[in-house]
């Protein structure tokens, strides 16, 4: 990012003096003020946003909180072996149940339902092996069940899956709602300032100027919770986090009668009905892979056909519904799959939490209390560890 002589108006005043400094506002800035005040509750604090609390991925997903990662169980064993898999597992688990007890969640204030989720094969092969992830589950004692197609079809409402398994324990709910519930839980000791975009971290001595578009901060402690943006801040992030697109649609709202959400497709693509009828739908980002990296969100009419062809397949009771909205949301892919937590190796007192992959809502509330535990001088889960990069 660059920023011109004339629009630097924080070059006349001088900073304003903060312990810490939020940069992003989407769940894992909002997490973030949450377990920093918690633990720091003297700290002053100000989350700057470039646009409004809410306005990147968070106010843009589709509101699985889900365990696990982008894969498959069984890839996760594959990959990092049966103990590194748990532990990423439960790491997720531990998500949500922070979630609850921290936030007590309802449907009715946050639309929130723990009705389990259900990732469902496209084919033969794909069924083969989510029961391999099955069978390697409940080893671990992970609670989770086996569909066959019928099973999918009655209760899920869609055809032409080969069978699924369901995560029992797995949520939704809507993300507005939850980051404007840890908001208020906050004290007037965290600030925070929509429209203010940050375009560079200077070190000053002990402390470290941030810059924005509309006046400068001194603090301490910079942690960035700037997601797939990352890189146009900072040089350490490019390679490290992809600006990857998202898109999804929404219909008018039918009675209800889909047992929970839904992953498809090696989890790509995903359905779910909202508790007022209404349905989300989305993914299909592997038909245009090239064209869905970079920062813009607008809308990719190669992937919307795909989403209403989806429905023509699959969602029978969607038939003639009227779709009435189209969106998307720039998320923030890292380079191994898993989220980055720590501070940077060139600058130990600036912070990250981020590059969850599509899994934000599922990592980021626990990744936040990773953080403080981290600025409290304990230790952080290796794979998350920002000092693995
Ligand atoms: C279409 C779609 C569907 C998804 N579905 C799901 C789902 O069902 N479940 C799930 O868990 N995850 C899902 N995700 C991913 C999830 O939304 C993200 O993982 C999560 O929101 C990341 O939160 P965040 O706070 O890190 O990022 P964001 O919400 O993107 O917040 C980052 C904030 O930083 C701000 N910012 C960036 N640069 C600057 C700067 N220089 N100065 C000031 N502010 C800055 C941005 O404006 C933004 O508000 C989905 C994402 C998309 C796009």
């Amino acid at each position: 990012m660059s920023v011109s002589y004339w629009l630097d108006r924080a070059k006349a005043r001088s900073p304003q003096r903060v312990d810490a400094v939020i940069i992003g506002a989407g769940i894992a800035g909002h997490s973030s003020a949450y377990w920093l005040e918690k633990e720091f509750p003297d700290f002053k604090i100000a989350v700057l946003e470039k646009g409004l609390r809410g306005s990147g991925a968070t106010g843009r997903n589709a509101g699985f909180i889900t365990c696990g990662s982008v894969e498959h169980f069984s890839r996760l064993v594959q990959t990092h072996g049966e103990e590194s898999a748990r532990e990423m597992w439960q790491y997720s688990e531990k998500n949500l149940s922070l979630l609850k007890e921290e936030l007590n969640l309802s449907l009715d204030k946050h639309g929130f339902e723990q009705k389990g989720s259900f990732s469902l094969a496209s084919s033969e092969h794909e069924l083969k092996e989510l029961k391999e992830s099955a069978l390697l589950m409940k080893k671990l004692n992970i609670s989770v069940e086996v569909l066959d197609e019928k099973e999918c079809a009655q209760r899920l409402g869609c055809e032409g899956f080969k069978g699924g398994v369901k995560y029992c324990d797995d949520a939704s709910i809507n993300p507005l709602l939850l980051i404007d519930e840890i908001h208020g839980r906050l004290s007037p000791h965290v600030s925070f300032y929509e429209n203010h975009e940050v375009f560079s971290i200077e070190k000053k001595g002990q402390t470290r100027l941030v810059r924005t578009n509309q006046g400068s901060f001194e603090a301490d402690v910079v942690i960035m919770a700037t997601n797939g943006y990352s890189a146009l801040l900072h040089p350490f992030f490019k390679g490290k986090i992809e600006p990857t697109r998202g898109q999804i649609l929404a219909t008018e709202a039918v009675a209800p009668f889909m047992e929970g959400p839904s992953y498809a497709n090696f989890v790509l693509d995903y359905f779910r009905q909202l508790p007022s009828g209404e349905l989300i739908i989305g993914g299909f980002r592997q038909l245009d892979k090239q064209g869905e990296v970079g920062y813009s969100d607008e809308t990719n009419p190669i992937i919307h056909s795909a989403l209403e062809k989806f429905i023509e397949d699959h969602l029978p009771r969607l038939k003639n519904k009227k779709i009435t909205h189209k969106w998307s949301g720039v998320m923030g892919f890292s380079f191994d799959g898993q989220p980055i937590i720590g501070s940077l190796a060139d600058d130990p007192q600036v912070y990250f939490l981020g590059g969850f992959t599509a899994h934000g809502l599922g990592l980021a509330f626990h990744g936040a209390k990773t953080l403080s535990d981290i600025l409290q001088g304990r230790s952080c889960p290796e794979f998350l560890n920002a000092r693995r990069i």
